[in-house]
């Protein structure tokens, strides 16, 4: 059984706590898309972890963790990783690399810092990890693949190559100093001897692994609007975040693919730069970020304080629409327990006039420019003002809660199968 865990809306949704608690039948766990630009934040036994390459299931032991074709492998990063979670769980990681996926090197880093500065104002809110060059250079067909490390022999050509084009930019847009290719290659050659362990055709396991009627899981990284095709482009990520785009990132038949989680929250936020219509700002926003995720609404990778506001079920239906869901995972519902009324927005309005909405027939979100001067119309749900923090059997909610979610089922058209009432692992209610 293939089963694909996505997030319905900007990144930051909870999936990793998701996936972590999934993970607990799964015989597979795998990446299938971005690298070390966004990270899962998990809480169990073992500690806390922001996790930003390994497979949330990294904590299962029994289970094997992938890093597919799609992902961006900054092997470095991925190195120290390893080592972290392997001293938290006092055992060595059960992790396999595809050797289709490609090497994020230090200048693709290098070019993504170079080109934020230069954008100064008109910045896309990188996080600075290298993931747009990487992807560039990967459609250019000038990256490089896990296996030419140890089976290219015209790898060192490639590489001068590569470092001519890059030295060209470096030194005349970016006024800064050229590459090394010699420094490139024994970047690529040292990390090549640390990942070597893990190195496999994680297709052909995976497809292997499908014919036995092994429970796999695709983690999906950052969310349907931060996609490169569906999501607010340009204030996007490099790769597909969809379910859609699982197979072919994780090198399987789509037809494999049975069911599609799409974890959204139970309010939103929204990390980087981009339209993001029911923001909110001053103490309203500060009061919702400092009581959200773990320990406050602040991103995992870069510490940034998350843009909060309340629940759009206009983005989040079309989230889930485009992701295909069958079901969804409600993420932070302990949070809203403090407020009086909750606002909960089921249309986009300019001058009185509807944009998008919510509830029944197919979501249309608009594209970024209608975005930008978009209203939001929201219906006011009573609170249940209640500390609900780590209730794991429904008929332990509060009416206003169980209301609130049965609210936003209607708004999304898709069923709630599990809710979150807390980042660890037992604070859930499986329905
Ligand atoms: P991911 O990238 O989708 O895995 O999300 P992140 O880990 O970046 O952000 C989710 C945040 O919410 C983290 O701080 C989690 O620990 C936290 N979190 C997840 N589920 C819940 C929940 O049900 N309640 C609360 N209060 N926090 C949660």
């Amino acid at each position: 059984m293939v089963r694909a865990i996505v997030g319905a809306n900007w990144g930051d949704e909870g999936k990793g706590k998701i996936t972590d608690m999934c993970a607990e039948n799964a015989d597979v766990v795998v990446r299938f898309q971005g690298g070390s630009n966004a990270g899962h934040t998990i809480i169990n036994e073992y500690g806390k972890f922001a996790l930003h390459q390994l497979p949330s299931g990294v904590f299962r032991k029994g289970a094997t963790n992938i890093i597919s074709n799609g992902t961006a492998l900054n092997a470095p990063y991925l190195i120290e990783e390893i080592k972290m979670v392997s001293e938290g769980l006092q055992a060595p990681v059960n992790l396999l690399i595809s050797d289709r996926a490609q090497l994020l090197l230090d200048f693709h880093i290098k070019r993504d810092v170079y080109e934020e500065e230069r954008l100064a104002d008109r910045k896309f809110g990188s996080t600075k990890s290298g993931i747009a060059p990487f992807y560039a250079d990967k459609f250019s067909k000038v990256g490089i693949q896990v296996w030419q490390i140890y089976g290219d022999d015209d790898l060192e050509e490639k590489v001068k190559g590569i470092c001519l084009k890059n030295s060209i930019l470096f030194e005349n847009l970016y006024k800064k100093p050229p590459l090394d290719p010699g420094q490139v290659m024994a970047e690529i050659r040292e990390v090549g001897e640390k990942i070597k362990p893990y190195v496999a055709d994680t297709s052909a396991c995976l497809r292997q692994a499908i014919k036995e009627g092994k429970s796999i899981l695709l983690e999906g990284q950052l969310g349907a609007l931060r996609d490169i095709e569906h999501g607010i482009y340009p204030f996007v990520t490099s790769s597909s975040t969809l379910a859609g785009y699982a197979a072919s990132g994780a090198g399987i038949p789509p037809s494999s693919i049975e069911e599609i989680l799409a974890v959204t929250k139970a309010y939103s936020t929204c990390v980087g730069e981009g339209p993001f219509v029911t923001e909110l700002f001053g103490d309203v926003a500060q009061e919702l970020r400092s009581r959200g995720g773990d320990a406050g609404e602040y991103g995992a990778t870069t510490g940034r304080p998350r843009r909060v506001g309340f629940f759009d079920a206009v983005a989040t239906k079309y989230g889930c629409e485009i992701q295909g869901a069958t079901s969804v995972a409600l993420t932070g519902l302990d949070v809203l327990g403090y407020l009086d009324e909750i606002p909960v927005c089921t249309a986009y309005k300019k001058d009185g006039k509807a944009l998008a909405q919510s509830g029944s027939g197919v979501a249309s979100f608009p594209n970024v420019s209608v975005l930008n001067h978009a209203e939001p119309s929201y219906q006011i749900l009573a609170g249940w003002k209640k500390d609900i923090r780590g209730v794991d059997k429904e008929s332990e909610l509060p009416d206003n809660a169980k209301r609130y979610v049965a609210f936003l089922e209607e708004q999304l058209g898709v069923g709630i199968s599990i809710i979150s009432t807390g980042p660890k692992r037992e604070e859930t209610i499986v329905r």
